[in-house]
């Protein structure tokens, strides 16, 4: 077994760091509370092709579609600085531009994969609605057949990258209530009438990502718009968060390791009783917790990515990756708070935003109660 990373991989790391400590770290801080994405790193982004990463350089991509750990490895290291930005371009990839890659057909490709993958087009994944949050069956937006159109009525919320998107994944009700072809997944152009931008939320993290409630009221979308099967929305959903979770279970290993570097550069800098807090063992103790659980987070990530690399199925893996690393980033950043002590709470200290940032590596793409039904649901079946 090889623990070890290619050469490009590395290359990629380096690359990505060198990137967000130039770009995104002088304006983390301000983002977070203007509640804003930096427009000049958006551009900068855009060039570096971080929008295109998992898509292949024949429709404008980075070429990593057959390299999800390098992948991974970039949504960690701008989780690692920023989870505002991790969130944006990971859901953007992952569950908007890749399934488009892997279940589009070439029209879909041409059309909407181009200008994703080169950032002109931001992407979301509309999923959640009022009732449908964790039970994706209570989903109530219609899609009715009209010729060879399908009109969509009712709103989603909570939508990653909402007010920001122009290309939207649409998951709406084709079939009978409880069957299981009641879900379709449809390409959604921003621009087609009826479709509107509701509520901006104001949330508690991830402040500068935005999160919007979308309204559809009559928005006609044609035939040729469905991705996958008419009424195959429920499977192709799930397959869409596997992959999904990667991405996630990445961006919150990212914020892991910003707290742990952040609680040792701390720890190491800061005297109480005429030594080094470092020297204290309660303090070494969560150290070593918050060290361990990164590692365990980057091994279970890293191998739900490979499996998928590999074709294998990967979806029970890709939903422990997600739990351990949104728990340990929970964990680190609660500690790496706690070694801060009061400057802990202080907008001077990164550690502040990351624990805010935390909570949400734990609710969105399947709660944690949610992932651990997944997981025993492949144990027990
Ligand atoms: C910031 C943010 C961004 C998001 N981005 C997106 C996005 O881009 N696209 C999208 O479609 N959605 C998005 N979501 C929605 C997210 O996926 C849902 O919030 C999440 O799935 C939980 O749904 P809910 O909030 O309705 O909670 P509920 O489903 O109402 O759950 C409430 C509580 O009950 C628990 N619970 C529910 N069912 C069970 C069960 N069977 N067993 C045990 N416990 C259970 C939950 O774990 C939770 O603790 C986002 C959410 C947030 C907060």
């Amino acid at each position: 077994m090889d623990f070890s990373l290619t050469k490009k991989q590395k290359m990629i790391r380096e690359k990505t760091r060198e990137f967000c400590e130039v770009n995104i770290i002088p304006v983390a801080q301000e983002s977070d509370q203007k509640q804003e994405l930096d427009p000049a790193v958006m551009e900068k982004m855009k060039k570096m092709n971080y929008f295109g990463s998992c898509i292949p350089e024949e429709y404008g991509g980075a070429g990593l579609h057959d390299d999800t750990i390098a992948f991974s490895i970039i949504t960690e290291e701008i989780g690692r600085v920023d989870a505002s930005w991790s969130i944006t371009t990971g859901v953007h990839c992952s569950v908007c531009a890749y399934p488009i890659y892997k279940f589009g057909t070439e029209e879909q490709k041409e059309k909407f994969l181009i200008n994703l993958a080169k950032g002109d087009k931001i992407g979301a994944f509309c999923l959640t609605e009022a009732n449908a949050g964790s039970d994706v069956g209570g989903v109530q937006m219609t899609a009715e057949k009209e010729g060879d159109e399908y009109l969509l009525n009712g709103s989603k919320i909570f939508a990653t990258n909402g007010g920001i998107a122009e290309t939207l994944l649409v998951v709406g009700k084709t079939g009978e209530k409880g069957s299981r072809k009641e879900l379709t997944v449809f390409i959604v152009d921003r621009d087609t009438p009826g479709y509107s931008v509701g509520v901006r939320e104001d949330k508690l993290g991830c402040r500068a990502s935005n999160t919007s409630e979308l309204v559809f009221d009559n928005v006609r979308v044609p035939e040729e718009n469905i991705l996958g099967q008419l009424g195959g929305g429920f499977r192709l959903g799930l397959q869409i968060l596997d992959y999904g979770r990667i991405s996630i279970a990445a961006q919150c290993l990212g914020l892991a390791q910003g707290c742990l570097e952040a609680a040792i550069k701390y720890a190491n800098e800061r005297k109480q009783f005429g030594q080094k807090i470092a020297r204290f063992q309660g303090i070494q103790w969560k150290i070593a917790d918050i060290t361990t659980a990164v590692e365990s987070s980057r091994l279970l990530t890293y191998k739900a990515a490979w499996m998928c690399d590999q074709g294998m199925d990967y979806g029970l893996t890709a939903s422990m990756a997600k739990l351990v690393a949104s728990e340990a980033g929970m964990m680190a950043a609660h500690q790496a708070v706690q070694i801060h002590g009061g400057y802990g709470l202080m907008k001077a200290y990164p550690v502040e935003r990351f624990f805010r940032d935390a909570k949400m590596g734990e609710i969105y793409e399947g709660t944690s109660e949610i992932q651990r039904m997944v997981i025993a649901n492949h144990m027990l079946k």
